[in-house]
């Protein structure tokens, strides 16, 4: 995305990415209204809606006492030609970018390419990379680290990291069963002290698609025993007990953060999406909060490349994305994860009221989808009018 909206800037741009290809693994799925609002004037929001599933509504459960909450961002129509969460998985998303990207007669992409390490000298950045085990240079005018949590380029520039990484991992299962009929919104959060999950349907390639569940799992375990499909289907019969096992078509564990790159800019290098801040996914808020990043970034970038803007303001990418990670994409993912997991019983009895209060009540269940959606940091950040 970044390299595409500089692209379309008149930038010259070379996107070196590690892998031979694009990656297929179960990562993002909601996109906020905002985001597929920044996304539409490249035509990838369009391209997004003809396999991506339109969630409008969505809930809050506890899994001991039923429904707690429901939110209908149908309401904020006059605020986004896009009142919904779109789910689409990441791995669906990227081919369309990377199609536009194609067109783009100024960006270059090169597959199998390493990131290394690099130099700044001057006005440039001396970029190593290595490709099928050959070591190649190439020299630019700047740097944008966007190569994920394990961000080699973070690490190079030795920014510190802050913030803590969960104890737990959480194990994501991927299922055909129909959650609706049991009155589940296509994005569904339930609460437990013990075995709270996170339910998200995603399009799949087609009908009738896939139920995505988040789960935390016992710290004391192995990985192969959490992954163990005896203990897997365990897990989902006690999520919602069948007659019948599940169909699992996808499990996988991932551990979990809450950090944000103490600096997101040295000199001509500048760090974005995973590579600046990290979250856990109650909330939806990494992928996106990584995109805004990068629409930040661009014109100032573009802006200092063609001489229109002084390069004192590229520190202005910082100064406008990074409180909102900590104060906005960490806080409130922060506070997502406390409150389906809330262990002490009139602390979580206190919490679930509250929510159900904030449902009930129409401003406060407006203001609330406007955090939820990331529009109020947008705002507050003045990304969005
Ligand atoms: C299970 C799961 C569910 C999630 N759900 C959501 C969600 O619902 N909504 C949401 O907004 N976010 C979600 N996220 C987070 C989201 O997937 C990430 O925020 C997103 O992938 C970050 O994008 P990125 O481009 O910054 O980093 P990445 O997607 O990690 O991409 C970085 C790329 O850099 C490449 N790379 C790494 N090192 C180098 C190097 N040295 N040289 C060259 N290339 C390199 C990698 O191969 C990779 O392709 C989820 C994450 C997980 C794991």
């Amino acid at each position: 995305m970044c390299a595409l909206a500089l692209a379309r800037q008149g930038v010259r741009v070379v996107v070196c990415e590690a892998e031979p290809s694009l990656t297929h693994d179960l990562r993002a799925g909601t996109f906020h209204p905002p985001t597929q609002e920044m996304m539409a004037p490249y035509g990838i929001t369009q391209r997004m809606h003809e396999r991506g599933l339109q969630v409008r509504r969505w809930q809050i459960r506890s899994r001991r006492g039923g429904m707690v909450a429901e939110f209908d961002l149908g309401v904020l129509a006059d605020e986004t030609p896009y009142p919904y969460r779109l789910h689409l998985e990441q791995h669906r998303l990227t081919p369309i970018q990377l199609d536009v990207l194609r067109d783009e007669p100024s960006a270059e992409v090169h597959f199998g390419h390493r990131i290394t390490g690099f130099e700044q000298k001057g006005a440039s950045v001396l970029v190593q990379f290595e490709s099928e085990g050959i070591p190649g240079k190439l020299e630019a005018s700047w740097l944008v680290g966007a190569d994920g949590g394990r961000s080699t380029i973070r690490k190079l520039l030795a920014v510190e990291f802050e913030g803590f990484t969960w104890p737990e991992q959480f194990l994501v299962v991927s299922t055909p069963y129909d959650f609706a009929q049991h009155g589940f919104t296509l994005n569904t959060y339930i609460a437990d002290p013990v075995e709270w999950a996170a339910v998200f349907k995603m399009p799949d390639a087609g009908p009738p698609g896939l139920w995505r569940l988040a789960f935390p799992c016992d710290p004391g375990l192995p990985d192969d025993a959490l992954l163990d499909p005896a203990a897997v289907q365990n897990r989902m019969q006690g999520f919602l007990s069948q007659t019948t096992p599940y169909e699992v078509r996808y499990q996988s564990i991932y551990r979990v953060h809450q950090r944000v790159a103490r600096t997101y800019r040295k000199d001509r290098v500048f760090l974005a999406g995973d590579a600046a801040h990290l979250n856990n996914p109650l909330g939806g808020m990494g992928l996106n909060g990584g995109l805004h990043d990068v629409l930040s970034l661009v014109p100032r970038l573009a802006g200092v490349w063609h001489g229109r803007r002084a390069e004192a303001e590229l520190d202005g990418y910082e100064r406008q994305r990074r409180p909102e990670a900590v104060h906005a994409i960490n806080a409130i993912t922060e506070r997502n994860k406390k409150l389906m997991e809330e262990r002490d019983p009139a602390v979580r009895q206190r919490n679930l009221e509250r929510m159900a209060a904030i449902a009930a009540d129409a401003k406060l269940a407006y203001e609330y989808m406007l955090e939820a959606s990331m529009i109020t940091s947008l705002r507050r950040c003045g990304m969005l009018p």
